[in-house]
């Protein structure tokens, strides 16, 4: 929403123009930079990044990557090179930071307490999957395909992942109508979350047969896994973890 705004243009057309693998990553096709690489759709030659003010989280980190375990976030660099000062030897003229004076620099504050936001609404997602297979009597009736299903998913790529999500559910993940909200990351996070909570009970209230809880809790399990590719989360050993939840609760998996 904020790098739409940033370009003037909707989400939906941002999503179409500027990125690729369903929406989840940006889109590098533009003049190759001096590494013979395209550079991002969004850099502006001559002029830099030209969504600078509302460039995203992992931009803002780079070269660092932030990880969370065990609920601690850590931040990291894998290698023993930085790019840039391989690439940029200008780079090496600029005074020297800590990690923590670079980050408070690039402003990354609020913008790691929405991701971490968005990793609630992925586990709030798994948590939905998970009460529709083990608290609705669907495991206990014996059935095996949504652990097959959930399995599957997470071997798939965000492409073949979002294929399985119907496109109203997929817009409301990806492009939710929340453009007033853009100016402030949590608040945007929060009416998100209510969106998809309104969305889900409409779709509970639907529901008749075990045949249709089963494709909801495969729907709730596709969504949250598709989410993570968005957040950089691990979706394939996601779903293995949840998998094996769900087996300890009494699930069958074939
Ligand atoms: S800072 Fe990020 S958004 Fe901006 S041009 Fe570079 S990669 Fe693209």
């Amino acid at each position: 929403m904020r790098l739409a705004q940033a370009k003037g243009i909707s989400p939906e057309e941002f999503r179409r123009k500027h990125t690729r693998s369903a929406g989840t990553v940006l889109l590098f096709n533009g003049t190759p930079n001096h590494t013979g690489k395209p550079s991002c759709s969004l850099y502006a030659d001559g002029l830099g990044c030209s969504v600078h003010p509302s460039r995203p989280l992992a931009c803002r980190l780079f070269p660092l990557g932030r990880q969370i375990q065990n609920g601690t976030a850590q931040y990291m660099h894998e290698g023993s090179e930085f790019p840039c000062l391989k690439e940029c030897p200008e780079v090496l003229e600029l005074p020297k930071l800590t990690v923590e004076e670079y980050l408070v620099g690039q402003e990354t504050s609020a913008f790691e307490q929405a991701q971490d936001a968005y990793l609630e609404i992925l586990q709030n997602l798994a948590d939905i999957a998970f009460e529709l297979l083990l608290d609705t009597g669907l495991a206990a009736s014996g059935d095996t395909q949504t652990l097959a299903s959930w399995r599957k998913l997470g071997t798939m790529d965000a492409v073949a992942q979002s294929k399985q999500i119907p496109a109203e559910w997929l817009d409301l993940l990806m492009i939710p109508d929340l453009q007033e909200h853009a100016n402030e990351l949590l608040d945007f996070v929060q009416w998100h979350q209510e969106l998809l909570n309104t969305k889900i009970q409409e779709l509970s209230e639907t529901f008749s047969t075990l045949d249709a809880v089963r494709e909801a809790a495969i729907l709730m399990m596709a969504l949250a896994l598709f989410l993570s590719h968005s957040i950089g989360a691990d979706s394939k050993g996601l779903s293995e973890h949840w998998i094996e939840i769900a087996k300890s609760h009494g699930a069958e998996e074939k």
